[in-house]
C-alpha cells in the first residue's frame, strides 16, 4: 500500500512488530531445547511468556486503531531467527552453543528495541497516549531482557572459551591470555543491578 501518512507508518510498524513477536513465539521453544545452561533456558522461557504478552498488546492497539494486526510479515525478523537457528545448529559443543544462542537471542532484542523505540515515538506524536504507555513497557521489557542474557553471558562465554580451549589440540598457540578473557567473550561485560 502506498503510505501517505505518519499514522500509516505507524500501523505499518505496529504490524510489522506483530509479525516479528509471532515469529519470536514460535522460535523460542526451538532455542529453549537448544540450550545446555538451566539459568539460559529459564531466561528464555520468561521471556517467552513476556512475548505472548507483548504480542498481546499490539494486538490491542491495532483494534482500538481498527486495523488488523497481520498484514505484514517482518522479513527482518525472519532473517535474524533463520542465521540464528542456523548459527546455533551448526556447533556440536554444549557451552559454544550456548554462547551462539545468546548471540543470537541478542540480536533480536535489539532489533525489536528499534522498532519499539520508533512505534513508542509515533504514538506519541500521534497523541496515541495509551498506546506509547503500553509501547514503552514493552521496550523497556526487551531491554531487560537483552541486559539479563549480557548477564549470563559473562559466564556462558568465559565457559565457551574454556571449552574451545580443551579442544584445540596440544601445544597450539592463540595468543590469548587468562587476563584478556573479558574482552574477547563477545557479549557486553556489565553488571546488572
Ligand atoms: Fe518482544
Ligand atoms: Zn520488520
Ligand atoms: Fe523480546
Amino acid at each position: 500500500m502506498a503510505t501517505t501518512s505518519l499514522q500509516e507508518l505507524y500501523v505499518e510498524q505496529l504490524q510489522d512488530l506483530y509479525s516479528a513477536e509471532q515469529q519470536i513465539i514460535k522460535a523460542l521453544p526451538k532455542m529453549i531445547d537448544a540450550a545446555h545452561s538451566d539459568e539460559l533456558r529459564n531466561a528464555l522461557t520468561g521471556h517467552l511468556e513476556i512475548t505472548k504478552t507483548q504480542a498481546g498488546r499490539l494486538e490491542q492497539i491495532c483494534e482500538e486503531l481498527g486495523e488488523y494486526p497481520k498484514n505484514e510479515k517482518c522479513k527482518g525478523m525472519e532473517g535474524v531467527l533463520q542465521e540464528g537457528s542456523e548459527l546455533v545448529k551448526e556447533v556440536s559443543n554444549e557451552e559454544v552453543r550456548d554462547a551462539a544462542i545468546i548471540a543470537a537471542a541478542q540480536r533480536v532484542e535489539h532489533y525489536e528495541m528499534a522498532g519499539y523505540g520508533t512505534a513508542r515515538t509515533y504514538a506519541t506524536l500521534l497523541g496515541f497516549d495509551d498506546a506509547a504507555e503500553s509501547l514503552e513497557q514493552t521496550l523497556e521489557e526487551e531491554k531487560e531482557a537483552d541486559e539479563t542474557l549480557s548477564s549470563l553471558a559473562e559466564q556462558i562465554n568465559v565457559e565457551a572459551l574454556e571449552e574451545g580451549e580443551s579442544s584445540r589440540p596440544a601445544g597450539s598457540q592463540s595468543g590469548r591470555g587468562k587476563s584478556s578473557k573479558s574482552e574477547k567473550s563477545g557479549g557486553k561485560v556489565r553488571r546488572i543491578a
